[in-house]
């Protein structure tokens, strides 16, 4: 392993060779440090051991080339530190800001292992290529020589984003439909603007729309058109469209006003974010300021409802998850945030009804306990009769995680198989559904996942039609 990764890096050094001396490169560095208000992003990369296992990226869904990046950013070489760095990921410095690296890369650091403390990979990665934007390194997306074949790409988020790049690249005409009036998925509408500014996004979308890519917006494929009128527009088609049905909690007061879901309460506090009119925000319904918030979950949604009701001025905000803080499928420095900003965790607790007037006033709750593991390997929660109190609340953020949509209703298209847990069934080497030519990538086929796997699933998938649009058209000319 440790040759190989030599013989990487002299490989590397002969396709980016540095002509500067030692102290030109330092001078550079500390001008670009200085500029960026980052002076500790050198000092964070040249704390990589540069292991000869790096545990690092085999963790990194992208398999990113971190070690090799970092070590090119302790020297002050940024631009190729970047152009490393992009050779993986259509998106790093949105990675570099969400991903859960406790749970990824910086988890697996060897330096972390050694009780040092993991090298800063994520805030690394959203330096270099955040400087790679304001240095005009960032290229234009060039498309490759036309192919004469259309794709079509349903759902604007990670998933979708990447494929349609990619195949771009190949040649493509790609057309992307999204139901949304702005493209970006989960990115623009369900992570929080204080976690990803929302022109991060932006500019990501407005270059692949300058590079070619057709963006059909507020289209909503089973409403405007069926599957089957995509299918006869495009050679090829990929759905990407995520998972947005909301698991909901059966108790009395469930429908009360002020229980409402976590994506309306995150989409109207985006939707402000960039100016738009939000009559249910603008009316209170929406908008936590001034109130009692109870969140009910303890994922990552959860946890960016509780962080943007102390950013929306709430009296008070509780998080109630029924299983302990080690039991919790939320990443824990997301928990460590929200709690020193103010929020209030209630472990082991569960809602048992709503009390409401008019409005919700009061969320009455039930002790649990941890039983025997279930069948994933965590302890199950169960009622613990000993334990039962209320809380006062004017707002209840239900937030219990996503299932998918009935896609074959929806689209039209009952001969689409789905798994009994009603995502896409696609063969696992070439990413097809039961449908030849229709693709799916992202959250509808892994269920509800990460953006760096809806990005790797794009890469991927991005290959496997490119390989299918070629057979197709080899077979074609064959025929004529
Ligand atoms: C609140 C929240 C916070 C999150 N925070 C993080 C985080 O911090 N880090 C992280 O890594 N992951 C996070 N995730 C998970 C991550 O956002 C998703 O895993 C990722 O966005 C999935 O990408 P995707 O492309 O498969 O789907 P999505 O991003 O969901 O995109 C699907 C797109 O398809 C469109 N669409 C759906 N149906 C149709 C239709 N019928 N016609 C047309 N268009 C349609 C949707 O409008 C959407 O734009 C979060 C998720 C949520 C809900
Ligand atoms: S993409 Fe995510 S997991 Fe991979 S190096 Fe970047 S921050 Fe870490």
């Amino acid at each position: 392993m440790a040759a190989d990764r030599m013989l990487q890096f002299v490989e590397r050094e002969q396709h980016y060779p540095d002509k500067r001396t030692a102290a030109e490169r330092a001078q550079d560095f500390r001008e670009i440090a200085e500029r960026y208000a980052a002076p500790d992003a050198d000092e964070q990369a040249a704390r990589c051991s540069q292991c000869g296992v790096p545990y690092c990226s085999v963790h990194c869904p992208l398999h990113n080339h971190i070690p090799d990046w970092l070590r090119l950013t302790a020297e002050g070489r940024l631009r190729e530190a970047y152009e490393l760095s992009n050779a993986t990921s259509t998106m790093p410095e949105i990675c570099g800001r969400i991903c859960p690296q406790d749970r990824l890369c910086e988890g697996n650091c060897v330096i972390e292992f050694s009780g040092h403390g993991a090298v800063t990979i994520g805030s690394v990665e959203k330096y270099i290529t955040d400087t790679a934007w304001t240095e005009g390194w960032v290229e234009p997306l060039v498309p490759g020589r036309a192919t004469g074949q259309s794709v079509g790409i349903i759902g604007a988020g990670p998933a979708g984003l990447t494929a349609a790049e990619y195949l771009r690249v190949q040649g493509h005409e790609v057309h992307v439909y999204d139901r949304h009036d702005r493209a970006g998925g989960l990115l623009t509408y369900g992570i929080p603007g204080f976690k990803l500014e929302k022109d991060v996004v932006m500019r990501r979308i407005d270059r692949l729309a300058a590079g070619g890519i057709h963006f059909h917006l507020g289209f909503e494929v089973g409403g405007d058109a069926t599957l089957d009128v995509l299918r006869q527009k495009h050679e090829a088609l990929l759905i990407a469209t995520g998972v947005y049905k909301a698991r909901e909690i059966n108790v009395p007061g469930n429908d009360a006003q002020g229980v409402i879901a976590a994506l309306d309460y995150l989409v109207a506090s985006n939707r402000k974010g960039f100016g738009d009119a939000v009559p249910a925000f603008d009316d209170g319904s929406l908008d936590a300021e001034g109130k009692h918030v109870v969140v009910i979950g303890g994922g990552d949604t959860a946890m960016d409802c509780v962080r943007t009701a102390v950013r929306q001025g709430a009296k008070s905000v509780k998080c109630l998850y029924r299983r302990d803080r080690d039991n919790m499928p939320g990443s824990q420095r997301e928990v460590a945030n929200a709690e020193e900003e103010g929020v209030e965790f209630v472990w082991l607790s569960a809602p048992a009804s709503f009390t409401a007037d008019t409005h919700v006033k009061q969320v009455a709750v039930a002790g649990m306990r941890l039983g025997a593991p279930d069948a994933s390997g965590r302890r199950s929660p169960e009622r613990d009769p000993g334990r039962q109190f209320d809380l006062p609340a004017d707002m209840v953020i239900k937030a219990l995680g996503f299932d998918p949509e009935e896609l074959p209703n929806l689209f039209g298209a009952p001969e689409l198989s789905v798994t009994r847990w009603g995502t896409l069934r696609v063969d696992h080497q070439t990413m097809m559904t039961s449908l030849p030519g229709v693709f799916a990538a992202g959250d509808i086929v892994r269920g509800a996942s990460l953006v760096v796997w809806g990005i790797r699933d794009g890469r991927d998938v991005s290959e496997q039609m490119s390989k299918w649009l070629k057979a197709r058209s080899k077979g074609e000319k064959k025929a004529a």
